[in-house]
């Protein structure tokens, strides 16, 4: 695929190649051709959006079938403006057809709804629709989505028939929105070596999100939610808690938390999964670590400060110095190799993480600016 593309005042990275578009419509038009055999299905393309789907999917309809177009206007800019204004009605009697609806994209449903709404008055026989994507976290409504080419996430996407301020709906492929004031540090380091002081000082400075897994956990434990229950024998242990299910709280805070400068991951990754899979989720909304800033602090250093903070936390893993070196050794092993990780991306930072606070956080600062 090409490179990161410019269109107007954003720019975009690659997200679904030619080739993957190609064979979920082949899909979708293989569903249909199944679905619709001994019938002639009127396909109703959503106007503009839909053009190059609509073809290639036309194209690959071996069935009889007719078209018709309905022509809709709902976006402004990268958001969605709410209010769907119908422009061009329907050329065609659907009375007693089998109508299929083709969009491009079905993102909060508000469009489809109406469009939906206007049809079905016309008494058809069977109303079903077709898209290529499916935005399943933004959709507030429940009518079926029949065929559908890829489930995606809220980011903003262009090409293939979608336009960003009118632009962009010729590209052959799909591009995802890149966020370039995005930015999203790991701030790395045993337990005990300041990460979560220090996190709070710089999300302030950066206008940062703090992200810190321990601290998730925790409140779930405090609440007694099913995640808590699930992690709460790991972390009493010092032991980790399985990648998937700290990469999927991880994924839905990331879908939750918006207008941010960009995130401070404290205790995530800590293994070589955890570390491909947040690459991948940052990927996907065209985002990507900046830098891994490494505390380095000696291990009796980080035991004594541990049982200190231990006194005042209540913290069970911080107050027993067997479960507190088991942290430790989990962490030698699991997660210091995440240094070699980043150092290989060119992102690895080491910051010394002994002196006031305040000098680390100035150390901190200047390794991020
Ligand atoms: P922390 O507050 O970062 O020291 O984390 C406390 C405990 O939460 C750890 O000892 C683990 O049991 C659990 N935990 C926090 N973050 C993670 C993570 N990224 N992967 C696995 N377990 C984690």
């Amino acid at each position: 695929m090409e490179k990161e593309i410019t269109l107007g005042d954003k720019t975009f990275t690659p997200f679904i190649s030619k080739e993957k578009i190609d064979k979920q419509i082949s899909r979708v038009a293989s569903e249909i051709n199944r679905d619709y055999q001994g019938k002639k299905p009127l396909l109703v393309g959503i106007l503009n959006g839909s053009i190059l789907f609509f073809s290639d999917l036309l194209k690959k309809i071996d069935i009889e079938c007719e078209v018709a177009f309905l022509r809709v206007s709902s976006y402004k800019g990268t958001e969605t403006s709410g209010n769907v204004k119908k422009v061009l009605g329907l050329d065609k009697e659907i009375e007693n057809s089998d109508v299929i609806i083709v969009e491009d994209i079905v993102d909060t449903g508000i469009t489809l709804e109406n469009i939906l709404e206007d049809l079905s008055s016309n008494n058809p026989k069977s109303l079903k629709v077709a898209t290529l994507l499916f935005k399943p976290k933004a959709y507030t409504k429940n009518y079926p989505i029949d065929y559908v080419g890829f489930e995606v996430g809220n980011e903003f996407l262009v090409g293939f028939g979608l336009d960003y301020n009118e632009i962009g709906r010729n590209l052959d492929e799909l591009y995802i929105i890149k966020e370039q004031t995005m930015l999203n540090i790991i701030l790395f380091g045993p337990p005990g070596a300041g990460k979560g002081t220090q996190s709070e000082l710089i999300q302030e400075k950066f206008n940062l999100t703090h992200l810190s897994t321990g601290d998730m956990f925790r409140f779930h434990m405090k609440n007694d939610t099913e995640l808590g229950k699930k992690a709460k024998e790991y972390m009493e242990a010092g032991n980790l808690v399985p990648d998937q299910l700290v990469i999927d709280m991880i994924d839905n805070k990331l879908s939750e938390s918006h207008d941010t400068g960009g995130f401070i991951f404290d205790g995530f990754p800590r293994t070589p999964d955890q570390a491909t899979a947040l690459d991948e989720l940052l990927a996907k909304k065209g985002w990507e670590i900046a830098k891994m800033v490494s505390l380095e602090v000696e291990e009796d250093e980080l035991v004594k400060r541990l049982l200190l903070r231990g006194k005042d936390s209540g913290r069970k893993d911080d107050s027993d110095e067997s479960i507190i070196r088991n942290r430790m050794a989990v962490y030698n092993k699991e997660t210091a190799p995440l240094k070699d990780f980043y150092a290989n991306q060119g992102k690895h930072i080491g910051v010394d993480g002994i002196g006031s606070i305040e000098e680390i956080n100035g150390r901190i600062n200047e390794a991020i600016s």
